[in-house]
C-alpha cells in the first residue's frame, strides 16, 4: 500500500483508538482538506462532516483500523510527527502535573509547574504502536523511561469492583524538563484537541520564562571550524563556559579554568574577568546574529550547568540547530547526552594527571564520540581497554597525539600513526587517529578560531 501525505494525515488524527465498533474517531482539519479525505474515505467508512466545527466524525472505525495496519512500519516511520498526533489523541496524557492526573482534564485549576515537576504520559498496551513512540523519541534524542504500570495477573480496582488485570501496561515517561519542551515545541503545531494544546502552550511559556533570562559564565562565543574529532573541518558556532571540574595539567584552554576546580552542581556564585555573566536568550541572540547552523557547546566542562545547558540545547533544537557537546566525562547528564546531536567525550588517559569516569562510555549512542589523547605507549594500551567499551556501544573512537610541549605535533602524530599500524592495529576497532586541526595551523596560542 502506498502512502499519501492526505491519508497519513487522517491515520495521524486517529490511530491509537478504533478496536471497538462503537469507537468514534474526530478529526479537526481545514475545509481544503476535507474534499480530499472524502475522496479517499469514502471507499473505506462512512462519516459525518460538520461544516460548523470543521470536524469529521466516523461513527464504526474498524475498517478503517484493519486498513491502516496494513501499512508496513517502515513507511510510517517517514512520518512521525503525524503519528505522534495520534498517540497522543487517544492514548495518553498530555503534559499532565505529577502525581496529579485527576487534574489532566481541569484547565480552571493552575498548575504548579514547579513545585509538582511535570511529565508527559503515554499509556499503550499495543506493542506495534509502543515500538513506534520509541522510534519516534529516539528520533528526536528524547530522554524517556518506560515502565510496566500493571502487570498480568495483578488485581486491580476499578469502580470499587477487584478485577484482573489481563495484559501489560506500559508507561512511557519523559525523564527531563528540557525533553518535555522539545517534545511540546514539536506537538504544539500538530495537536488538535484543544484541552491538550492549551496545555502544551502553557508549559512551553512556562519554560521559556524560569529559562530564557538564566545566565551563563561564557568565556567566549565564535564561529569558525571545527579541529577535533569527526567534525574536523566543520564550520561551527562555538559558546565556551566557564570553570571545569577537572583543571588539568594539559589543558589548552587555561583561559576558562578558575584557579581550583569546580565541583559539579556548585558554581553560580563566581565572578572574574574572565568571562561573561550571559543570558541564554542572548546567547541564543547572537547565535541567529552570527547565522551558523551547527553549534558547539564545549568548556571548561559544560556538566557543571547542567539544567542551563539542557535548556539552551532544548531552545537551539527549537531553532533547527545542530548541537555538538564536548565534555570531559566526570557526570552524565541525560539532558545534555541524550539532546544534543552529538556528544564527544574526551575521556582522560594517565599522561592527563587525571580521570574521567569510563563508565559514561556505556550510555553512548552510535553517533557520539569518544576521544583519547595519546602521549606514550602506556596511553595506547588505555586507549584499547577503552575501544571494548566503545565496540559495544558502536559509536567512533579518536586517538589525538598529545603535544606537551606545543612544539612537536607534527612529530607526535607521526609517531602515533606508525606505532598504532605497526603494534597495535588488530587490538582496536573502528579507530581513527586524528591531529587537532586548527593547532596545525594556527598553532597553539590562537584564539577564536
Ligand atoms: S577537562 Fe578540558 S577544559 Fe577541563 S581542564 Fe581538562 S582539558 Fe581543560
Amino acid at each position: 500500500m502506498k502512502i499519501t501525505n492526505d491519508l497519513i494525515y487522517l491515520v495521524g488524527l486517529w490511530m491509537g483508538d478504533g478496536n471497538k465498533t462503537t469507537s468514534r474517531l474526530m478529526i479537526s482539519c481545514h475545509k481544503n482538506v476535507v474534499e480530499k479525505i472524502v475522496e479517499k474515505v469514502n471507499k473505506v467508512e462512512k462519516f459525518e462532516y460538520s461544516y460548523k466545527t470543521d470536524t469529521i466524525i466516523f461513527k464504526k472505525s474498524t475498517k478503517l483500523k484493519t486498513k491502516i495496519n496494513s501499512i508496513g512500519i517502515e513507511e510510517i516511520k517517514k512520518y512521525p510527527k503525524h503519528f505522534l498526533a495520534g498517540f497522543l489523541d487517544s492514548d495518553g496524557a498530555v503534559l499532565s502535573p505529577q502525581n496529579n492526573n485527576k487534574d489532566i482534564f481541569n484547565l480552571k485549576k493552575k498548575h504548579n509547574y514547579e513545585k509538582n515537576g511535570i511529565k508527559i504520559q503515554f499509556y499503550n498496551t499495543n506493542k506495534y504502536y509502543l515500538h513506534l513512540l520509541f522510534e519516534i523519541l529516539n528520533k528526536l534524542n528524547i530522554p524517556f523511561k518506560l515502565n510496566s504500570v500493571n502487570k498480568c495477573g495483578e488485581k486491580i480496582i476499578i469502580k470499587n469492583k477487584i478485577c484482573n488485570v489481563n495484559k501489560i501496561q506500559y508507561d512511557i515517561s519523559i525523564r527531563t524538563a528540557a525533553g518535555n519542551y522539545v517534545l511540546a515545541t514539536y506537538l504544539k503545531d500538530i495537536i488538535f484537541k484543544e484541552y491538550a494544546k492549551k496545555r502544551i502552550e502553557r508549559y512551553i511559556i512556562w519554560y521559556r520564562n524560569l529559562y530564557y533570562n538564566k545566565k551563563l559564565p561564557i568565556v567566549e562565543m565564535f564561529g569558525g571550524i571545527n579541529g577535533e574529532g569527526l567534525s574536523s573541518g566543520m564550520p561551527q558556532y562555538f559558546v565556551r563556559v566557564f570553570g571545569c571540574s577537572l583543571n588539568c595539567p594539559i589543558c589548552d584552554t587555561k583561559y576558562s579554568l578558575t584557579k581550583k576546580k569546580r565541583k559539579v552542581g556548585i558554581g553560580y556564585e563566581i565572578n572574574s574577568k574572565k568571562f561573561k555573566w550571559t543570558t541564554i536568550e542572548d546567547i541564543i541572540k547572537q547565535i541567529k546574529k552570527d547565522g551558523y547552523d551547527n553549534i558547539c557547546l564545549t568548556g571548561g566542562e559544560v556538566t557543571l550547568y547542567s539544567r542551563k545547558i539542557g535548556a539552551l540545547i532544548a531552545f537551539l533544537k527549537e531553532e533547527n540547530r545542530k548541537i555538538t557537546t564536548q565534555t570531559n566525562g566526570t557526570k552524565y547528564v541525560v539532558s545534555i547526552f541524550k539532546l544534543s546531536d552529538i556528544v564527544a567525550v574526551d575521556i582522560k588517559t594517565p599522561s592527563t594527571g587525571v580521570k574521567s569516569n569510563n563508565n559514561i562510555i556505556k550510555k553512548l549512542r552510535k553517533q557520539d564520540e569518544v576521544k583519547n589523547l595519546i602521549f606514550n605507549e602506556n596511553d595506547i594500551k588505555f586507549a584499547i581497554d577503552i575501544n571494548k567499551m566503545v565496540k559495544e556501544r558502536n559509536c567512533s573512537h579518536i586517538l589525538q597525539p598529545l603535544d606537551i610541549n606545543g612544539k612537536d605535533l607534527k612529530d607526535k602524530y607521526k609517531w602515533l600513526v606508525e606505532i598504532c599500524l605497526e603494534k597495535y592495529l588488530d587490538k582496536f576497532y573502528n579507530i581513527k587517529i586524528l591531529p587537532q586541526l586548527h593547532k596545525f595551523v594556527w598553532g597553539y596560542k590562537k584564539r577564536g578560531i
